[in-house]
C-alpha cells in the first residue's frame, strides 16, 4: 500500500498505557467511499491517484490498515456543560502521525471506527449525515483561514446505526495538528501522577510550541501561549459568525485548532444570544458566550498544571490566576483590532470602539443579517435594510473616521476584503445540501463546498448562497448526532 507515501510515525503510541488504549478499528460490513478530499490528500504528500474507489473504501473505512500504523484510543475526560466526565475517544481511532515532506506532523484519526474500552453505553458508531456536517463545516472554516482540523475521507460502512431512526453509518477521517485536548490534561489530572503530567506537558511543547523546548518554567509558558491561541481562535469564531455549540473541555484542543463539529452553525441576522444546539438549553454556549466560556476552559486548564508552575502551590496558583485574569485584556485588544479590520480602519481614535457598538446595537435591533451588513460596506450587497435612515447615519459616521485611516481606500478595501467573508454556510443550505447527500446525491454538497472554498471572492451568481435563511427557519435547530 505504501505507493500511497504514508510516512507514519506514531509517537502517541509510545507514552504510557494511561494515554491509551491500543485498539483496531472495527472492520466494517461493505465500505464504500463518499466524498474524498484530493487536495488536502494533495498537501499531505499522499497519493491515492493509482488506487480505484474499493482500495480507498477499504483505506478509510478501516479494513484495511497501512502497515506502519499502530492505532489507538485516546484517553481524555472533560467539562460537559460544566460536569466533570472521564472520557475518551469512544467512537474514534488514531492511526497515527503522518509526516509530509516538510516534517509537520498529522494526527490521522477515523471517527466512527468501533468501540473502545472508552464507549461507556455507545456503539462505537457515527451516522452519514453528521460525518458528511462535520467534512463540510471543517473545510469551510479551514477555506475561512480559521484553524482547524481538516478532512480528508468519508465512508459509508454498508451497516445500519441505530438512533431515533435508522441510519446509515459512517466512518469520517479526521486530520488534525494533534487531538491533545484541555480534556487530555484534565484526564491525566486527574490520575495524580506527576511523571504522566510532566509527560504530557513535554510532548505538548514538542509537538505544538517547540520554543519553549528550553524555557525554565515551561507549564507557565505553556499556559501563556495557550491562553493566546484560543483567544486568537474564539476572536476569529466572532469574526465570522461561527457558533461552535459544544464547547466542552474535551472539544477545545490545545493546538488552538476548531475541533468537533457537532451542533455548530453561522449566525445569520446578528443577536449575540443566539444559540442553536438543541441540548443547550440555558444558551451556555450562545455566540456571545463564547469568550467567557474559552477563559472558563482555559482555567481548567491552568487548575491541571499548576503542580508543574511552581512548587509552592499558593504562589503556582496565584500566577495562573493572573495569566487567566488577563484573558478579557487579550481578548479585548484582540477583538477591537479583529473588528476594525472588518470596517478597514487603521490607527486609533478614541470613539472606535463606541463606533462598533453602535453598528452591532443596530444590526440586534434590526435583525440585520451579519455577514451581509459588512457586504453592504464592501458594497456588495444593497438589501432595502441598509436604506434605513439609522445605518445611513452610523455610514456616515463610519466614513469620517475612515478620512482618519491615513490611508488610501484601496488600501482599506483590501483590508475589508480579507477579514469580512462574502458567503458562509447557510444552514438552509448546508441542511439542503446534507438531506441529498444522505439520499445518495452529492452534487449539491459539492457545488456548495466549490462555493464556499473561496469565501473571501466577490464570486458571481451565487445570491441562493448568500441569503440568509427564509423567516420560516427562523428557529434553526441543530442536533449533536452522535
Ligand atoms: P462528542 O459529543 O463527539 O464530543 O463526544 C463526547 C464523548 O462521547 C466522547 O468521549 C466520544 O467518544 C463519546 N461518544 C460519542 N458518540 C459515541 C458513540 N456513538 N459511541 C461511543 N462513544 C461515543
Ligand atoms: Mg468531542
Amino acid at each position: 500500500m505504501n505507493k500511497v507515501n504514508w510516512k507514519f510515525d506514531n509517537t502517541y503510541s509510545k507514552l504510557s498505557k494511561s494515554f491509551r488504549e491500543l485498539i483496531k478499528p472495527t472492520p466494517v460490513h461493505k465500505p464504500e467511499i463518499i466524498i474524498f478530499n484530493h487536495q488536502l490528500a494533495k498537501d499531505l504528500n499522499l497519493d491515492f491517484s493509482r488506487l480505484n474507489n474499493e482500495e480507498l473504501s477499504n483505506i478509510f473505512s478501516g479494513n484495511d490498515l497501512p502497515k506502519e500504523t499502530i492505532t489507538l484510543a485516546q484517553a481524555y475526560a472533560g467539562h460537559q456543560f460544566g460536569h466533570f466526565t472521564m472520557l475518551g475517544d469512544g467512537r474514534a481511532v488514531l492511526l497515527g502521525e503522518h509526516l509530509d515532506n516538510k516534517k509537520n506532523r498529522y494526527d490521522i484519526q477515523f471517527k466512527g471506527s468501533g468501540r473502545t474500552s472508552f464507549s461507556r453505553e455507545g456503539d462505537g458508531r457515527a451516522a452519514l449525515a453528521p460525518m458528511l456536517r462535520e467534512y463540510l463545516i471543517s473545510e469551510a472554516i479551514h477555506a475561512l483561514k480559521i484553524p482547524t482540523t481538516r478532512s480528508l475521507a468519508v465512508v459509508k460502512t454498508g451497516e445500519k446505526v441505530v438512533r431515533e431512526n435508522l441510519l446509515d453509518g459512517a466512518i469520517l477521517t479526521r486530520v488534525a495538528s494533534s487531538h491533545i485536548r484541555v480534556g487530555t490534561f484534565q484526564y491525566i489530572a486527574a490520575t495524580q501522577n506527576i511523571e504522566n503530567l510532566n509527560t504530557l506537558v513535554d510532548y505538548t511543547i514538542q509537538r505544538h510550541y517547540p520554543q519553549l523546548t528550553s524555557s525554565k518554567f515551561k507549564a507557565y509558558d505553556l499556559l501563556n501561549l495557550v491562553i493566546e491561541r484560543q483567544c486568537s481562535l474564539v476572536v476569529d469564531w466572532m469574526r465570522v459568525g461561527f457558533i461552535h455549540g459544544v464547547m466542552n473541555t474535551d472539544n477545545m484542543s490545545i493546538s488552538g485548532e476548531t475541533i468537533d463539529y457537532g451542533p455548530c452553525a453561522f449566525m445569520d441576522h446578528y443577536d449575540p444570544k443566539t444559540v442553536f444546539s438543541s441540548i443547550d438549553k440555558f444558551g451556555r454556549y450562545a455566540f456571545s458566550n463564547q469568550p467567557p466560556i474559552t477563559k472558563w476552559n482555559l482555567a481548567r486548564f491552568a487548575e491541571c498544571i499548576v503542580p508543574l508552575i511552581d512548587k509552592s502551590e499558593d504562589y503556582a496558583i496565584k500566577l495562573a490566576t493572573d495569566l487567566i485574569d488577563n484573558f478579557q485584556n487579550i481578548y479585548e485588544d484582540k477583538w477591537l483590532k479583529m473588528m476594525k479590520n472588518k470596517l478597514g480602519l487603521f490607527g486609533e481614535d478614541y470613539k472606535d470602539k463606541k463606533l462598533i457598538i453602535d453598528l452591532l446595537y443596530w444590526m440586534e435591533k434590526n435583525k440585520a443579517d451579519y455577514t451581509n451588513t459588512f457586504c453592504n460596506l464592501m458594497d456588495i450587497n444593497s438589501n432595502e435594510i441598509y436604506k434605513n435612515n439609522d445605518f445611513i447615519n452610523w455610514k456616515k459616521e463610519w466614513k469620517k473616521r475612515s478620512k482618519l485611516n491615513n490611508s488610501t481606500k484601496e488600501k482599506q478595501g483590501k483590508l475589508m476584503k480579507i477579514n469580512n467573508p462574502t458567503v458562509i454556510p447557510r444552514n438552509h443550505k448546508v441542511e439542503e445540501a446534507l438531506a441529498e447527500a444522505d439520499k445518495g446525491n452529492l452534487d449539491k454538497m459539492k457545488k456548495l463546498l466549490a462555493i464556499l472554498k473561496k469565501p473571501y471572492d466577490n464570486q458571481n451568481n451565487i445570491e441562493e448562497y448568500q441569503a440568509p435563511a427564509p423567516l420560516s427557519n427562523e428557529k434553526y435547530q441543530t442536533f449533536c448526532g452522535t
